[in-house]
């Protein structure tokens, strides 16, 4: 079954309505992250990521390539990521401000709080990687569009 909604992009007028997939151009909002949640961001991860350009600045999905942990300071996290846009393939260095992880990767921050929770650490080994502990639920039906292609 195709379910196609016709939706409006913020920024453009009537006209460039489109009719969309929901099951292939429309997934969960992208979360801004909080200082503390630099953790759950992997080299490897989709992101959503803000880019500055000449004449305008959006947000385009990009991945992490690269994550430069750094000690936080009072204003919080100083880490660094290295990532490449999908759309151009260019790369650049990005402060965590900049940055929205998919919600898909929450059950990290579930995990690292479980683990510093419970028991000492020295026998506790955290391995985010492993596919077996991913229980994140895909949904598809909620409101975020992907950048509208020209
Ligand atoms: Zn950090």
């Amino acid at each position: 079954m195709f379910q196609e909604v016709l939706v409006r992009f913020s920024g453009f007028g009537k006209e460039e309505d489109e009719w969309i997939n929901v099951r292939k151009h429309v997934r969960p909002r992208s979360l801004p992250c909080e200082s503390s949640e630099c953790v759950a961001v992997l080299a490897g991860d989709l992101i959503l990521c803000f880019q500055e350009g000449k004449e305008q600045a959006l947000y385009f999905d990009a991945h992490v390539l690269d994550a430069q942990r750094r000690r936080h300071d009072v204003r919080g996290c100083r880490c660094r990521f290295l990532v490449r846009y999908d759309h151009d393939q260019s790369e650049e260095i990005m402060t965590l401000r900049k940055v929205c992880r998919r919600p898909e990767t929450d059950y990290r921050l579930h995990q690292l709080h479980a683990v510093n929770d419970a028991a000492p650490a020295d026998h506790q080994k955290i391995s985010l990687d492993h596919p077996a502990i991913v229980h994140g639920t895909r949904v598809t039906n909620s409101s975020e569009m992907v950048q509208k292609q020209q």
